[in-house]
């Protein structure tokens, strides 16, 4: 038999999930000059792109135009989507591996970080990324209700991500209603009585995760004013060398953008939202509902590699309010078979290479990349050097796969082990079916698109 990657005996790869890392890896597979590669995407969804959809917020619609690239991909020679197809459920690794050379996981950071402390579980305390999951339409979250006639929430975290929720919570409907948010989403932020949002910081706004692009929009929102404690923003020691050692001027911005707030106090808009920093929540109050949330105050401490971290200063106060996001970084999930390190919330791996146990052996023909390989951090251009570092891994150990592999893998097309096991799989073109549908769709309301948030909807359509 011919070599792999040979005319005649391409190298089959199987990616599992169709986020940006999944799109980059299936790209860098198929550019090869010398080699010849097929690659079947498979996607629990029958919609690709992850939380290119699913997450990115509504109102960021430009940053969503890197599916085009994705789009590119999926046109080249040797790529097919499987959407609707769950690996674990519907396809096994064994089975993947009987008709794949190498197989790629790049299945994100499906769960999230808790606060660990009591009154986590209160009805109305959640994770934000359900709360993101739910206003972008996710199927897995259509079902939540979010009852937002409230008076106050709070926003634990100062990520990218908080800066997310809090915008969809302060923004007017008038700017929403021009977005792809899930329609039920708008119809619930309608209705919105929410005069305070907090955003609590457990460190200082020089330390603060978010970027630049990111607290500016929140200075500039038409509905909602940002308000700042000066204190916050006084530097001491501590901060002041932060901030002189910083490889990145985006802390230092912030700094900027945060203390051009103070002249403007409490502003003059109906809905406030609070940047409060060096703040930890402690407990969340409530009998059965959130009622309030219990807070100490922190002060930054240096641990043993010179980190500032923060520390509680035994400080403790109470604001009211009826909600809780939690937005404290996403966190993987691992696949029952398949190495995981449960602290890190990633799949174990060198450069891509997934391997098992303290003496990190390698497991043969199985990579990852995304947030599964290095953890929920980065753009998602960060997917793309991280999936190229993948595949040339995988690239490197060809010459080990002839033999063994060659032999299990090559057999009958996956689709015909799909149809005996009675999986409704859905192509590439039938993704782009219901995606015109949902343009079609959104362009009579004036909006981008309207998005079909049911696989029911979406199969429906397409059958
Ligand atoms: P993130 O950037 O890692 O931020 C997590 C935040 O949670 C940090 O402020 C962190 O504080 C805080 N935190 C963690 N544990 C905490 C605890 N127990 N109590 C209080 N606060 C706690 O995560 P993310 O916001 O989920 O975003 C994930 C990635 O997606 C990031 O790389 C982000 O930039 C990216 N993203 C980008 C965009 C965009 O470009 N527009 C939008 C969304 C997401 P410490 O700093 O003190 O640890």
């Amino acid at each position: 038999m011919e070599a792999i990657g040979g005319e005649s005996n391409p190298l089959r790869v199987a990616v599992v999930g169709s986020g940006p890392a999944g799109f980059y890896a299936a790209e860098e597979l198929l550019k090869q000059s010398d080699l010849k590669v097929v690659v079947d995407l498979f996607d629990r969804l029958p919609t690709p792109y992850g939380l290119v959809r699913g997450g990115v917020a509504p109102d960021h619609q430009k940053i969503k135009s890197v599916i085009k690239l994705y789009e590119r991909t999926a046109a080249r020679q040797g790529f097919r989507f499987f959407g609707n197809v769950t690996f674990g459920a519907d396809l096994s690794l064994t089975e993947l591996f009987g008709h794949y050379h190498q197989v790629l996981l790049s299945t994100g950071a499906e769960s999230d970080n808790r606060m660990g402390i009591p009154g986590e579980d209160l009805q109305g305390s959640l994770p934000a990324t359900q709360f993101v999951g739910w206003y972008n339409g996710h199927p897995d979250y259509r079902h939540f209700e979010f009852d937002l006639r409230c008076r106050a929430v709070a926003v634990i975290g100062n990520g990218n991500v908080a800066m997310d929720v809090v915008r969809i919570l302060a923004k007017p409907i008038s700017e929403l209603e021009k977005t792809d948010i899930a329609d039920y989403a708008l119809e619930a932020l309608k209705q919105s009585t929410i005069e305070e949002i907090f955003m609590l910081g457990r460190r200082g706004p020089a330390q603060a995760a978010f970027t630049n692009p990111e607290i500016r929009e929140l200075t500039a929102l038409e509905s909602a004013d940002l308000v700042v404690r000066p204190e916050d923003l006084e530097l001491d020691g501590p901060n002041e060398e932060f901030l002189a050692n910083a490889k990145e001027p985006t802390h230092k911005r912030n700094m900027d953008i945060l203390t051009a707030q103070i002249e403007k106090g409490d502003g003059s808009a109906a809905r406030k939202v609070r940047a409060w920093f060096f703040t930890s929540p402690v407990e969340v109050l409530g009998n059965e509902k959130v009622e309030g949330l219990r807070i100490e105050k922190n002060q930054l401490v240096k641990d043993d590699q010179g980190n500032l971290r923060a520390g509680g200063t035994g400080e403790f106060s109470e604001i009211a309010v009826d909600m809780v996001f939690r937005s404290i970084g996403y966190k993987g999930t691992g696949f029952a078979g398949i190495p995981f390190d449960e602290r890190g919330g990633i799949i174990p791996n060198d450069e891509g290479r997934v391997v098992d146990g303290e003496e990190r052996h390698p497991v043969e023909r199985l990579y990852v990349a995304g947030w599964i390989k290095r953890g929920p951090s980065g753009v998602i251009g960060t997917n793309k050097p991280d999936a190229i570092a993948t595949v040339k891994s995988m690239i490197e150990d060809l010459p080990r796969l002839e033999g063994s592999a060659q032999e299990t893998a090559g057999g009958e097309d996956i689709s015909v082990l799909l149809r005996e096991k009675s999986v409704d799989f859905v192509s590439f073109a039938d993704w782009q079916r219901i995606d015109q549908a949902e343009i079609e769709r959104g362009k009579a309301l004036g909006r981008p698109r309207l998005k079909f948030t049911t696989v029911k909807e979406m199969l429906a359509l397409l059958r």
